[in-house]
């Protein structure tokens, strides 16, 4: 099995050098003393909450909602926001804080994902309804943002999830090709929707017809991007669209 090798000299590696040259934690400046824990140290990742099973969500767009739920219910549970998103279901690993909003951070600074992200992302993928997704396909950047930026951080992370998941990925099945502006802190639901519509096409349908498309992207704000995504993907055949991103903001 020459990746368990790998990834076994590969993990001793990494310790070796996080040992001599240790990196600052993105959220609390204390030493990250592994560097499949990167960007932030073991204590910050055990601080960070993440979504679990237990968690009363939005079932289809993820949206968390203290009220308590009885189990058997959850599925029924409706935030009245996400009616017009054309998504089956969207999921984040947990809130845009601690090591998840470092993460993200990160992934927009440099094209890598360690372990332990890879690993939480992976673990939110098997929960229901996501776990029923069977290929992977990454929200494409426009080509000059992404050569602006050197790499699609979507395309990098999906990478990871595959890797992590053992799922298929397809990466050349949906294309950007409007160069939209940049979502500014100050658009609402409405303006983002109309900034994404038609941004996106399907290139090579025969590669999702009839599967249940599992869409990766960084971060999940309004919805807007991967709602659009996901109606050209099921216009195109994809029979279910779930969203998986790293955190909700
Ligand atoms: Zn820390
Ligand atoms: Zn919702």
């Amino acid at each position: 099995m020459p990746g368990v090798t790998e990834s076994v000299i590969g993990g001793v590696y990494d310790s070796l050098l996080a040992l001599v040259y240790p990196e600052a934690c993105a959220v609390c400046g204390g030493p990250v003393e592994s560097r499949l824990d990167a960007p932030v140290c073991a204590a910050c990742w055990t601080a960070t909450r993440l979504f679990d099973e237990n968690d009363n969500l939005c079932w289809k767009c993820g949206a968390f909602t203290p009220a308590k739920i009885a189990a058997d219910k959850r599925q029924m549970v409706r935030c009245g926001e996400c009616d017009a998103d054309n998504f089956t279901a969207a999921r984040a690993c947990g809130l845009y804080e601690d090591g998840l909003r470092a993460s993200v951070l990160a992934l927009k600074r440099e094209p890598h994902v360690a372990n332990r992200l890879a690993q939480i992302i992976a673990n939110a993928q098997r929960q229901p309804p996501l776990n029923g997704a069977d290929v992977i396909v990454p929200v494409p950047l426009h080509s000059e943002r992404e050569r602006e930026r050197g790499y699609n951080q979507a395309a990098v992370l999906a990478r990871e999830v595959a890797r992590a998941t053992r799922l298929p990925i397809e990466e050349s099945v949906l294309f950007r090709r409007i160069h939209t502006e940049r979502h500014r802190a100050g658009m609402d639901a409405k303006a983002r929707r109309v900034s994404v519509a038609g941004a996106f096409e399907v290139r090579q349908p025969k590669l999702i017809v009839g599967r249940r498309v599992l869409l990766i992207d960084d971060v999940f704000t309004t919805g807007a991007t991967v709602s659009e995504c996901a109606a050209v993907l099921k216009t195109a055949g994809a029979s279910d669209v779930y969203v998986l991103t790293i955190a909700r903001a």
